[in-house]
């Protein structure tokens, strides 16, 4: 059973941000409203992960670590239910095959919380104890018994910038959330929680970000796209600052991309890849959602359609605000 965890652990958490996408999404769907996330060394020393949500009850902790075990329901009807899949009941159990792993929780029903101790997959201990209402997941020495994963990882900075990357992403899709989140004792950015995506995107990039930018209200049904694009100002050399959301889940996908960009063709830019922040609302039955749980990629059933719906509709925002187009 021990082999059987590890197996499926390594299928599904191969590095840091394994970890961090899981007990953040966890953390979400327990109803948090503050969110903090705290690494050393990449997440290779520790990921801290605490929440302000539902917490889980003492007795229920163990059974929280076993493999396929899910208090959600799982309920494929649209894109909105895979976001409460996660790993279908296997995060936690995963996460502690290879890791060390402390638990903090309580409800708010609980009068006293408790705080247990998992290892290898292995329950060690568990005892009760004072805590707030919410849970603390955190997570030490990952992949101490596979080796073979642990050489796989990259130097600190680089698992840091794929950790920040992704609860960026995570902070823009929850504007309702205040993420906190610190990088070997030093606060990297906090976002307030007020429910407004510019207020994320201050938090983030600073608020100059918003001289190159213009907001992105458009319907082109049965799209619907809200969001900040850029005026032309804003061009960079890469296709980093490109964040697309499908029904509020990031997805990366080329064709997206592209359609972004032609919109901005015979516009003068300094660089090739405009800046966006682009949330696109698409009815579920043009998405698969039967993909991999590691995975983040959505697959959009009709990819040429739904290109050509994001294209005109970026260039319609960009006709309605009078830019310089080449001659
Ligand atoms: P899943 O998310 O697919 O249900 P997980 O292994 O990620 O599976 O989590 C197992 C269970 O543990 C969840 O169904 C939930 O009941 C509980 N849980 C995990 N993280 C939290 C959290 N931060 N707050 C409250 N409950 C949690
Ligand atoms: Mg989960």
């Amino acid at each position: 059973n021990e082999t059987i965890n590890k197996i499926a652990a390594g299928e599904v958490i191969v590095r840091p941000i394994s970890v961090i996408k899981e007990l953040v999404e966890n953390a979400i769907d327990a109803e948090s409203t503050r969110i903090s996330v705290a690494v050393e060394k990449g997440g290779k020393t520790s990921i801290c992960v605490t929440d302000n949500g539902v917490g889980i009850a003492y007795n229920e902790v163990p059974l929280a670590f076993k493999r396929h075990a899910t208090s959600k329901i799982l309920k494929i009807e649209d894109l909105e239910s895979i976001d409460t899949l996660g790993f279908r009941g296997e995060a936690l159990s995963s996460i502690s095959a290879i890791a060390r792993v402390r638990i903090t929780t309580k409800t708010a029903e609980e009068e006293i919380g408790s705080q247990s101790f998992f290892e290898g997959g292995t329950f060690i201990n568990q005892r009760v104890c004072t805590y707030d209402r919410g849970t603390e997941i955190m997570v030490t020495d990952l992949f101490y018994n596979t080796p073979a994963r642990q050489k796989h990882l990259q130097k600190d900075k680089n698992e840091e910038k794929l950790i920040r990357d992704i609860l960026e992403k995570l902070s823009l899709s929850h504007p309702e959330i205040s993420f906190t989140y610190s990088s070997d004792g030093r606060e990297v950015f906090k976002t307030l929680g007020t429910g407004n995506l510019k207020d994320v995107i201050e938090s983030l990039y600073g608020r100059d970000f918003f001289k190159g930018l213009r907001e992105l209200d458009v319907e082109n049904s049965p799209m619907r796209l809200r969001g900040y694009i850029s005026d032309l100002t804003l061009t960079r050399s890469t296709r980093e600052e490109q964040i697309f959301f499908i029904n509020n889940r990031f997805v990366k996908n080329k064709s997206l991309s592209r359609a972004f960009e032609d919109a901005y063709e015979g516009y003068m830019m300094v660089h090739k890849h405009p800046v966006g922040i682009v949330f696109m609302d698409l009815p579920g039955r043009m998405l698969d959602v039967n993909i991999h749980p590691a995975k983040t990629e959505i697959q959009i059933l009709n990819e040429s359609l739904v290109s050509i719906l994001f294209k005109q509709g970026i260039r319609d925002c960009l006709k309605a605000q009078n830019l310089v187009v080449d001659v």
